[in-house]
């Protein structure tokens, strides 16, 4: 099936361009903020009290209090369309989900009373190797593996019976909401895969716009924290 790893590859060369509009825009709105005839850089380090310091606390004051906002609603906006979506019932998440986290970490982090890991050690079980999860849906797995940034662990669900949950009606909570983030990585059978593919360019900028912001709050250095006045 090319088609996934092509979806994947053209993912990455989107989110690339995404990225880089991003920046420009989210540039833009840094340097609307500059002082009059100011012409320092945001990332230089300036004296408390400074023009400099000023309107890097005006820059951050800004992230937090307007660019968060915008990506908060935007989000709740791709939130709500999805309830025009619905699950069709193939069970391929039933089949093969998949954690950054091994099965140790997740039994640990449900034990400190992570209510996510309680869930989902509550119903899923890992796989022996890895073969044995590829053998499920290979190209689904490779989708999968390929996304992950760090470790990936693959699990499924002991209940699945005949490709069908013994009680749909009632399923866990993290099996109703599933995929809860645009982010997620779906097979082409998911009833969600459109609403996926339709709000991608959305999510990707706002994912985007994250990581710029969150670079630009790392990189700059602010003298005296207690000035922002927040
Ligand atoms: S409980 Fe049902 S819906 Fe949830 S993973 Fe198991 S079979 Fe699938
Ligand atoms: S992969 Fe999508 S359509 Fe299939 S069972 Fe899971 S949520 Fe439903």
């Amino acid at each position: 099936m090319a088609d996934l790893n092509s979806t994947f590859s053209n993912m990455k060369e989107n989110y690339r361009e995404i990225f880089l509009k991003s920046v420009d825009a989210i540039k833009g709105r840094v340097e609307e903020l500059r002082p009059l005839n100011f012409e320092g850089d945001i990332f230089d380090k300036y004296e408390i009290n400074s023009i400099g310091a000023q309107w890097q606390n005006a820059v951050i004051e800004m992230f937090e209090k307007d660019i968060c906002r915008e990506i908060y609603e935007k989000w709740q906006e791709i939130l709500v369309y999805r309830n025009n979506f619905e699950c069709k019932g193939c069970a391929i998440c039933c089949q093969l989900a998949c954690s950054e986290h091994s099965p140790g970490e997740l039994q640990k982090r449900a034990q400190n009373g992570d209510e996510f890991a309680k869930q989902f050690t509550s119903i899923f079980v890992p796989y022996k190797t890895k073969d044995e999860a590829e053998r499920v849906y290979p190209e689904y797995f490779k989708l999968l593996s390929e996304h992950a940034v760090g470790d990936v662990y693959f699990y499924h669900c002991p209940k699945l019976d005949c490709n069908r949950c013994p009680d749909y009606e009632n399923r866990p909570d993290i099996c109703r909401h599933f995929p809860d983030n645009p982010l997620d990585i779906l097979p082409e059978s998911c009833g969600f895969y459109e609403w996926r593919k339709e709000v991608e360019p959305v999510t990707m900028t706002l994912h985007a716009m994250m990581e710029i912001i969150e670079y630009y709050k790392t990189k700059i250095v602010i003298p005296l924290m207690e000035d922002r006045n927040l």
